[in-house]
C-alpha cells in the first residue's frame, strides 16, 4: 500500500554528488546508517547496466547499440546502508561491477541519454518510496553525479564533495588495494584514469557531473573520513529540522 511521507525528520531527502575519490560512498553510507535513513548508490546502477551490457555482448563503443539494449535489464538496488545490494536480471552484481573492465566502460554507457532516462526514473521511484510499507523510513541519502542537479532538484539538502586530484587518486588506489589485495595500478596511472573518467562525466551532454547552485560544497582534501561524516551529519540534522519546521508551519 503506498504510504504518505510523514512530517518527521526521517523523511529528509539528501543528495550527495561529486567525482570519485572524494569519500562520497563511504560518507553517504555512514551518514545514512548513523541517522537511520535509506541509502542509494546510483553509480552502482550505472555500473550494473554496464556489466549487463558487457556480459550480453553489447558493443559499449556503440551508443546506438547501448540505447537499443538499455530497456532490457532489470536493475534492482537495495537501500540498506549496512548491506548495499545491486542485481541485474536477478544476478548479484555487487562484485563484478567493481571490475576494471566495468570501470573503464561505465562513463561511455552512462553518457547515453536512453540509459540516463531509465535509470533516473528508477532513482526517482526509489527516492519517493511509494512502494514502502506503512511507517517505513522514507528519508534517503542518494549519492551520484547529477542527483542535486537533475534527479532530485528539490532535495532537502544537496552536498557536493570535492578533493584535490592527488588526494582522490591516493584514496582510490587505497580502495583498489583493499578490494584486490594488490596494487592494480600505480598512483600516476590511477590519477590519469580518474581524470579521464571525470572529464567524460563532466563534459557529456545529458546531465553532466556538476555542482548544483544551491549545494553546499565540502572540500575533503584535508579532512579525515570521520570529519567529513560529522560535517555532513550536522548538515542533514539542520536540513531535517528546517523541513520539520516548515511542515509544522504549513499544517497549522
Ligand atoms: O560513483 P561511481 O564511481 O561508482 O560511478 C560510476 C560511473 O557512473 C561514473 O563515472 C559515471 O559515469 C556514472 N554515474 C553517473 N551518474 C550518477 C552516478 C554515476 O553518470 N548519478
Amino acid at each position: 500500500m503506498p504510504t504518505t511521507v510523514s512530517a518527521t525528520p526521517a523523511a529528509v531527502i539528501v543528495a550527495i554528488d561529486g567525482p570519485s575519490g572524494t569519500g562520497k560512498s563511504s560518507t553517504s553510507k555512514a551518514v545514512a546508517a548513523r541517522l537511520g535513513l535509506r541509502y542509494l548508490d546510483t553509480g552502482a546502477q550505472y555500473r550494473a547496466m554496464t556489466w549487463w551490457m558487457l556480459s550480453n555482448g553489447i558493443d559499449v563503443n556503440d551508443p546506438g547499440e547501448i540505447a537499443a539494449a538499455a530497456g532490457k535489464p532489470v536493475i534492482v538496488s537495495g537501500t540498506d546502508p549496512q548491506a548495499p545490494a545491486i542485481s541485474a536480471d536477478g544476478a548479484d552484481a555487487s562484485a563484478p561491477i567493481r571490475s576494471e573492465e566495468v570501470t573503464a566502460a561505465v562513463s561511455a554507457v552512462s553518457a547515453v541519454p536512453e540509459v540516463r532516462a531509465l535509470i533516473t526514473e528508477l532513482q526517482r521511484t526509489i527516492a519517493a518510496g511509494t512502494d514502502l510499507a506503512e511507517g517505513a523510513v522514507a528519508g534517503i541519502v542518494v549519492e551520484g553525479r547529477d542527483i542535486g542537479t537533475t534527479v532530485l532538484p528539490d532535495a532537502d539538502l544537496k552536498v557536493f564533495l570535492t578533493a584535490s586530484p592527488e588526494a582522490r587518486a591516493a584514496r582510490r588506489s587505497g580502495e583498489l588495494k583493499a578490494t584486490d589485495g594488490k596494487a592494480t595500478a600505480d598512483l600516476a596511472t590511477t590519477q590519469q584514469a580518474l581524470t579521464e573518467r571525470d572529464k567524460a562525466d563532466s563534459s557529456r551532454k545529458t546531465s553532466p557531473l556538476k555542482k548544483a547552485d544551491d549545494a553546499v560544497e565540502v572540500d575533503t582534501t584535508e579532512l579525515t573520513l570521520e570529519q567529513v561524516i560529522e560535517c555532513v551529519v550536522t548538515l542533514v540534522e539542520k536540513a531535517a529540522a528546517d523541513k520539520a519546521g516548515r511542515m509544522e508551519k504549513a499544517a497549522r
